[in-house]
């Protein structure tokens, strides 16, 4: 597959004969290429998923369920060869690639489940004189726009629900990790799935991403990425008023309450903080503790976060693999420095790793900042690496005043033995999602999505399959010869 894409069932070259290389961020080796593809490819994409979407929305639900399965068998059984990929051009850790890449087959596992299952409406007309029945249909051709964090996951976050509803597929994978994706699409080609029904165009955002916006053949844009990007997304939808869910940063508050069982709350900041080296959407990305734990909190967390082994993700015993690019690296040095030039402390970390097999990654040590000031960058935008700012408040009401001081509102997650405290923290915080005494783990039968700029929409869930429907009614009236409608002629 070196320089090509898929394309109507198909591997294929760019029309415009370019391709370009992809990367392993734990040491720059080359790990292969992919097409560079042109507007062109992108509007031939369209017109196969076009194509394959008369068929594949016309096939019984059982049989578009039975397909879904056998997808989700198919990734099982080459879990090794994918997870192996995912490492390569991704950098995480093996372990995380394969629970990755079984997450992908766990959500289609899912939707093959609703498929057929869905329940329209029969509503009587309040009038009496007949009634409508809503049902649901699917919108056409979506337009899967991916973020690098988690290329397979999110592929499987739009693409499961989205054929379960009977819709078809073009998807555009960030630039700098394609290579599972494509992998992913001969397989699901292989599964049965008419040709077309899912094709991943390669290449830049501004020209694959901008043909999926300006192309009035695709109806909806499913996109994940930062809220920069989510607001050009939201604006290049407008011209043709596309349907549009839009998965954005976040910047996820973890508070720790007096009561909180301080040994589950530090695995948990660890896990929730330093998985995927930092650059998850919902992570614990601003810690608060309240003032009576937070030196006994800290000493622990801090000692958990030094016995991080940092190294190449296809290392065994790596916890935690190199940040995906040099530029996130930057991003994140930069708020650490600019942290520090405030008056924080590096607790632990704060820079780059030493020694030989490092040095030509893009690697950065596991990061806890303490006296951070609250107007740091660190503070008030989206932290994408593996450094965490350490806050004490006094109690509850200043950990929510200050949770909720961001634009974001993503995840969150609450840690305390008293079930009434939590319930009423996870009531006031402005977060799509709170976890109560666990870090942030998505699950497929859960609706996720953001508050304010985090986003718009929900994925997974029955809800998640709502997003791949129009709603049609249609209205039944009682046959009634020679009747009036109240014009006065
Ligand atoms: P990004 O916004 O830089 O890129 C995402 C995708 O958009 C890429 O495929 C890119 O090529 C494409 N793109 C860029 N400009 C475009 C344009 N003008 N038109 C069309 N497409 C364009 O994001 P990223 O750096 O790949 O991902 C990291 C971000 O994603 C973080 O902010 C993270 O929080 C967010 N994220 C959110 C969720 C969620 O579910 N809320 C999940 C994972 C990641």
């Amino acid at each position: 597959m070196d320089g090509m894409m898929f394309v109507g069932g198909q591997w294929r070259k760019s029309g415009g004969g370019e391709s370009f290389q992809v990367k392993n961020p734990a040491s720059g080796a080359v790990v292969g290429s992919v097409a560079k593809g042109t507007r062109e490819d992108a509007r031939s994409a369209i017109d196969s998923a076009r194509e394959a979407f008369r068929k594949w929305s016309e096939t019984p639900p059982i049989e578009r369920s039975r397909a879904l399965l056998k997808v989700a068998e198919m990734v099982r059984a080459s879990v090794g060869p994918l997870a192996k990929s995912l490492v390569l051009e991704q950098g995480k850790p093996l372990g995380e690639a394969k629970s990755e890449i079984g997450s992908f087959a766990n959500t289609f596992e899912y939707y093959a489940g609703l498929v057929g299952r869905e329940r329209g409406a029969q509503t009587p007309l309040s009038t009496g004189e007949g009634y409508f029945i809503v049902t649901k249909r699917p919108i056409g051709v979506v337009g899967a726009i991916l973020p690098w964090n988690f290329p397979v996951s999110l592929m499987g976050w739009k693409v499961a629900p989205g054929l379960a509803a009977g819709n078809t597929f073009v998807v555009k994978p960030a630039s700098t990790t394609p290579l599972t994706d494509l992998m992913a699409a001969e397989l699901l080609a292989k599964s049965g799935l008419p040709a077309g029904a899912v094709n991943v165009v390669t290449g830049p955002g501004g020209v694959v991403g901008q043909e999926l916006l300006d192309n009035p053949g695709v109806g909806k844009i499913a996109f994940t990425g930062e809220t920069d990007t989510g607001k050009k997304i939201m604006e290049g939808s407008a011209k043709h008023i596309k349907r549009l869910t839009l998965e954005l940063g976040g910047s996820d508050p973890m508070i720790v309450c007096d009561d909180a069982d301080l040994g589950l709350a530090v695995e948990g900041a660890t896990w929730g903080r330093f998985r995927n080296c930092g650059q998850s959407c919902t992570s614990v990305k601003r810690l608060f503790l309240f003032e009576s734990i937070s030196e006994e909190f800290t000493k622990r967390l801090a000692e958990k976060v030094r016995s991080i082994r940092v190294g190449d993700g296809l290392q065994s015993g790596t916890h935690m693999g190199p940040m995906h690019t040099a530029e996130q690296r930057s991003k994140v040095e930069d708020m650490v420095e600019d942290a520090e030039a405030r008056g924080a402390e590096p607790l632990v970390g704060g820079g780059r790793p030493g020694g030989p097999d490092l040095a030509r990654g893009n690697f950065y040590s596991p990061t806890l900042l303490g006296g951070v000031d609250y107007d740091s960058r660190i503070a008030t935008e989206e932290c994408f690496g593996p450094a965490l700012p350490v806050f004490e408040v006094k109690d509850l009401d200043e950990a929510l005043e200050r949770a909720n001081d961001t634009p974001y509102g993503l995840g969150s997650s609450v840690w305390t033995s008293d079930l009434e405290r939590a319930y009423s923290a996870a009531e006031r915080i402005e977060a799509g999602t709170t976890w109560v005494n666990s870090p942030p783990i998505s699950r497929a039968e859960v609706p996720f999505g953001g508050f304010k700029q985090s986003g718009f929409g929900r994925e997974l869930g029955v809800e998640g399959l709502d997003y791949y429907y129009e709603t049609k009614s249609i209205q039944v009236l009682e046959y009634e010869k020679g009747k009036k409608w109240g014009f006065p002629i």
